[in-house]
C-alpha cells in the first residue's frame, strides 16, 4: 500500500533537495535565512568533493577528507531536515517525492523541488565494460580503483609467468578529460616514485600507463595549446598517450581500440583498466521530463531548462547541475554551485517577498584546471592559460577553499605539503570488500532477479524505477 505523503509540521513552504552533492548543498546553505523548511535528500550520507576522488584512488588522501558527511555541514541549520536515501519516484503533478532507504518508504510533499542529483558514468551502450573497468564516480569507485592498481602490483610481484607480468604492469585509462589526466598522472607518480622501492621481484618503474581517447588531444575542452602542454608533460612522466582512437573492447585480458585515422585494431592486455570516458545525468531527469509536455531530456539523460531553470511549465521544479541542459554549460562544479544559489534566491526572494518575477541565469565563468602532476597543473581562465608551478598553486588555493570543513582543508593541506616532498603515500590500504564489491553485489541482483526476491543488500543498492514489484525478503 503506497504510503501517505508527509510535509514538515508548521505550514512553511516545504522545499525538496534531491541530492546534496555541489548544486543541491550550495542550495540548502542559501535556504539558510529564508522562511522554509527543507528535506534535503541524499542516497549516500555524505558530500562528496569529486575532483578530487582520483587523489582517493591514488592513496594521496583519505575517503573522509573530501567527503563529509551532510549532518555534520548542515547541523547549525535548523531549518534543514536531512534524509538518507534513494530517490525513486517523482510525481510533478501530485508534487510528491518517493524515496527509500532498504525497503523502508519515505513520501514527501513539496511546494518546490530542486532536483541536483548529477550524473553517472556512461559506456556509450557498452554496459558489460563496467565489470572489467570500474568509472570514478564515488567512494566506492575511488576505492575499488585503488585495490585495482596496488592489486596489480602485488600480483605481478609473485608473478612466473614475463607475459602475465607485463599484463599486470600494464594500466589502461580511457578518457583523457580532467579525470583521465589526472589519474594517468597519479599512477605513473605512483610506479615510478611511490612504489620504487618497495617491491622485490619487479621494477614498479617498467610498468606500462597508456591513457586512451577518441578525441584529437587530451583535455579537448581545455583547447589545442593546454592540450598539447599536458600530454608533453605526461609523455615526459612516462604515460603513453593514444588519442583518435575509440575503444571496441574491455574485457578480463584487456582493452581494444581502433584508431580513427588508420581503422588499425590494437590489442593491450592489462589487468587494471579504469573507464573516466563518459557521462549520463541521473535517470530523475528522464523521468521528470517525461511527465512535462514538451520536454525532451537529450541523449545523455540531460533536462532542458528554463531561464529560471524551472522546467517546462512546472514553475516550483528545478533541475540544476550536471542534470540540467542550459546555454551548452558544461558539467562543472561551479555551474551546479551557481545554479544551486541562484534557484534558491529566487525561493527565497518568492517565500519572504512575496516576488513572483525571476531573472535568467547567468553563469560566472571562474576558470577549468586540471593537475598533471606533482608541482604541475594546467589553467584555463577566460581565454588566459596559465600552466606549471603557477597553475599548480592556483589549483591548490581553489581547491582549498572548496573543500568543505576546516579540518579537511587542514588535512588536505597537509598530505599535499608531505605528498610533494615525500615520495612515500599515507593512504594506500585496500581490502578485498572494496575490490569485489560492486561486482559481487551485482551477481547477486542477477541471482535475485531470477528468484523475484531482494535482500536489504540489493535493495539499498537498487536504481531509480526499480524494486517496485518485487517481492522483499526479511531484514
Ligand atoms: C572524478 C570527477 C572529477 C571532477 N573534476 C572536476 C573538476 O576538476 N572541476 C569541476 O568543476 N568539476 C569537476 N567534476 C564535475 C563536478 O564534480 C560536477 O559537475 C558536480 O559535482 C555536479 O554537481 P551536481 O550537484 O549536479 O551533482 P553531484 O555533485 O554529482 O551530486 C549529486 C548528488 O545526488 C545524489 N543522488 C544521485 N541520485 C540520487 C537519488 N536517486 N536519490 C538520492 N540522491 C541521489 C548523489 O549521491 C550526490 O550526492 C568532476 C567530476 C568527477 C566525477
Amino acid at each position: 500500500m503506497a504510503s501517505t505523503p508527509t510535509r514538515p509540521a508548521g505550514g512553511r513552504h516545504h522545499v525538496v533537495i534531491v541530492g546534496a552533492g555541489f548544486g543541491g548543498l550550495f542550495a540548502a546553505q542559501r535556504l539558510a535565512d529564508a522562511d522554509v523548511d527543507v528535506t534535503i535528500i541524499d542516497r549516500t550520507n555524505h558530500h562528496l568533493f569529486q575532483p578530487l576522488l582520483y587523489q582517493v584512488a591514488t592513496g594521496v588522501l583519505s575517503s573522509g577528507e573530501i567527503a563529509p558527511t551532510i549532518r555534520q555541514i548542515l547541523r547549525k541549520q535548523n531549518n534543514v531536515r536531512v534524509v538518507k536515501a534513494e530517490v525513486r519516484d517523482v510525481n510533478v503533478a501530485d508534487k510528491i517525492v518517493t524515496a527509500d532507504l532498504g525497503g523502508r518508504e519515505v513520501v514527501l510533499q513539496y511546494d518546490s523541488l530542486i532536483v541536483a542529483a548529477g550524473a553517472g558514468q556512461s559506456y556509450f551502450g557498452n554496459d558489460h565494460f563496467a565489470e572489467f573497468a570500474p568509472g570514478m564516480k564515488s567512494i566506492d569507485d575511488a576505492l575499488e580503483i585503488r585495490a585495482r592498481i596496488t592489486g596489480a602490483f602485488e600480483r605481478a610481484e609473485i608473478t612466473e609467468d614475463p607475459e602475465e607480468r607485463k599484463r599486470l604492469l600494464t594500466f589502461v585509462i580511457v578518457g583523457a578529460g580532467p579525470t583521465g589526466v589526472e589519474l594517468a598522472g597519479q599512477v605513473a607518480e605512483m610506479a615510478h616514485r611511490t612504489l620504487r622501492n618497495e617491491f622485490r621481484g619487479i621494477d614498479t618503474n617498467t610498468a606500462r600507463i597508456l591513457l586512451v581517447d577518441g578525441s584529437p588531444q587530451v583535455l579537448p575542452p581545455f583547447g589545442k595549446n593546454l592540450g598539447k602542454k599536458a600530454q608533453k608533460k605526461l609523455e615526459k612522466l612516462g604515460v603513453e598517450v593514444v588519442t583518435d582512437s575509440l575503444v571496441t573492447n574491455v574485457d578480463a585480458h584487456g582493452v581494444t581500440w581502433k584508431s580513427m585515422k588508420t581503422e588499425e585494431e590494437t590489442s593491450v592486455g592489462s589487468y587494471c583498466k579504469i573507464w573516466s570516458a563518459g557521462v549520463a545525468a541521473s535517470p530523475l531527469g528522464k523521468m521528470i521530463a517525461d511527465q512535462i509536455d514538451g520536454v525532451e531530456a537529450d541523449r545523455a539523460g540531460r533536462v532542458p531548462v528554463n531561464d529560471d531553470l524551472s522546467v517546462g511549465d512546472q514553475k516550483d521544479v528545478y533541475i540544476i547541475g550536471d542534470m540540467m541542459s542550459y546555454n551548452r554549460l558544461p558539467g562543472l562544479a561551479q555551474v551546479a554551485i551557481q545554479g544551486g544559489q541562484f534557484v534558491a534566491d529566487n525561493i527565497k526572494a518568492q517565500v519572504n517577498e512575496g516576488k513572483s518575477e525571476r531573472g535568467a541565469f547567468e553563469y560566472h565563468d571562474k576558470g577549468t584546471m586540471a593537475i598533471v602532476s606533482r608541482f604541475y597543473a594546467v589553467v584555463k581562465l577566460g581565454d588566459r592559460e596559465i600552466t606549471g608551478f603557477l597553475g599548480w598553486l592556483m589549483w591548490l588555493a581553489v581547491h582549498m577553499m572548496f573543500l568543505v570543513g576546516f579540518r579537511n582543508r587542514f588535512v588536505a593541506a597537509y598530505s599535499w605539503g608531505l605528498n610533494s616532498l615525500s615520495p612515500n603515500r599515507w593512504n594506500l590500504v585496500a581490502t578485498r570488500q572494496q575490490l569485489h564489491g560492486r561486482n559481487t553485489l551485482q551477481k547477486l541482483r542477477e541471482l535475485e532477479d531470477e528468484k523475484g526476491v531482494r535482500s536489504v543488500m540489493v535493495r539499498d543498492n537498487l536504481k531509480v524505477g526499480e524494486g517496485r514489484d518485487i517481492k522483499p525478503t526479511a531484514d
